[in-house]
């Protein structure tokens, strides 16, 4: 296969080989990790080692963090939290995964939408009436805003939405499964009360993650029968993925000091889209955002084609966000940003990562703008 442009880390980044070696080594781990011979303990101690690690890069304690299948499992942990017939109140972001935003409107009776601005940014005002102290019952509302958006990279204002959740008595939950790694995130200053993280996005494999509590915070668990991971998530551990995600953890936190270059890239990846039509726009670009995080537009295009046509070149690209199934919808979020539908259906999201290099950039830049050139006269056209 001819060599291929991957710009795709947000949906899953490549694999790193000290992680590939780490879980290979893993897997010839004979023991039950709840064993107590030495073939048990030898298991028991791979993971622990894994989970300093992955404790490390969102600076808590080893024993706050809880491995799980992944970053949806840690979402549907935290979300199932808040049950209907206690009044408990759920309040959740327009913009969250659909492993948040499914499991809240799983419960519409007690289910709030926080809005966003035009930049992608929750509406911190409107949550703050939403938990004006009139309105609470007895019981703690649960607030869930991601860390960072997965289609738009815009970083949510997690310090001041924890300060309003706590004032109210609430508890607030973050998935921070796409900012981890990207910027440095410390759990005893960051203000969530747990966050959700998951390996795949920062080099490790593919099905595991973690629900990390801040100190002193609690979760029920989604299952039941084990004593595992302190009673919170039973069943036998992924003993070598778990190992794999601490390999990542480790590698992602000693490259967050450069994550620079990586918004270099960025920067020269939107400069080079801006240039290509006066229409073209950048989604939450006036809002802070990851480093390695684009999210594009030329009027006109539709995403669908040129997701494929890229694919065709060689250049491995989504279309807003489709981490579920490949299937392009209009992104609920570029509709909750108040994005119209026909500019929406373009939405082209370029995710970066620590490998992602210049030619990367220019290799994206030459197709795509070879590609918006023809496609946009074809449209313009047809018009
Ligand atoms: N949350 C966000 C923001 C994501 O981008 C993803 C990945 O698609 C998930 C949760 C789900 O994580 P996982 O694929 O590990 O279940």
């Amino acid at each position: 296969m001819n060599q291929r442009t991957y710009l795709d880390h947000n949906a899953t980044a490549p694999l790193r080989a000290e992680v590939r070696d780490g879980v290979v080594a893993a897997l010839s781990l004979v023991g039950n990790p709840s064993s107590v011979h030495a073939e048990g303990r030898a298991a028991r101690a791979a993971i622990e080692e894994a989970r300093a690690k992955v404790a490390a890069l969102v600076g808590a304690r080893a024993q706050d963090v809880i491995f799980t299948s992944g970053g949806t499992e840690a979402n549907a942990m935290a979300l199932a939290a808040p049950f209907e017939d206690s009044g408990q109140q759920t309040y959740v972001s327009a913009i969250e995964h659909p492993s948040v935003l499914a499991g809240a409107l799983n419960r519409p009776k007690t289910t709030t939408i926080i809005p966003v601005t035009q930049d992608g940014v929750a509406d911190l005002d409107a949550l703050a009436a939403m938990l004006a102290p009139d309105r609470q019952e007895a019981t703690r509302p649960f607030v869930s805003l991601m860390a960072a958006n997965n289609e738009t990279g815009a970083i949510q204002p997690i310090g001041e939405a924890a300060r309003i959740v706590h004032e109210a008595g609430g508890i607030l939950h973050s998935d921070a499964v796409q900012i981890a790694g990207r910027v440095r995130l410390d759990m005893g200053s960051f203000g969530a009360d747990m966050v959700s993280l998951s390996a795949h996005k920062i080099g490790g494999p593919k099905g595991v993650g973690a629900l990390v509590l801040a100190e002193g915070a609690e979760i029920a668990p989604l299952m039941i029968g084990g004593g595992q991971e302190g009673r919170r998530r039973p069943g036998t551990e992924n003993v070598a993925a778990i190992v794999g995600f601490g390999v990542a953890a480790e590698l992602a936190m000693a490259e967050l000091s450069r994550m620079d270059r990586v918004a270099r890239l960025r920067d020269e990846l939107e400069m080079g889209v801006l240039a290509l039509d006066a229409d073209a726009f950048v989604f939450s670009r006036n809002a802070p955002r990851l480093p390695n995080t684009s999210c594009v537009v030329i009027p006109g295009l539709k995403a669908e084609t040129v997701v494929i046509a890229l694919d065709l070149a060689g250049i491995a690209v989504s279309a807003g966000s489709a981490c579920s199934s490949g299937k392009v919808e209009t992104s609920h979020v570029a509709a909750a940003m108040g994005v119209a539908p026909e500019i929406a259906q373009g939405a082209i999201r370029v995710s970066l990562g620590f490998v992602s290099t210049n030619n990367d950039i220019q290799t994206f830049l030459g197709a795509f703008g070879e590609l918006a050139g023809r496609l946009t006269k074809d449209a313009r056209k047809a018009a």
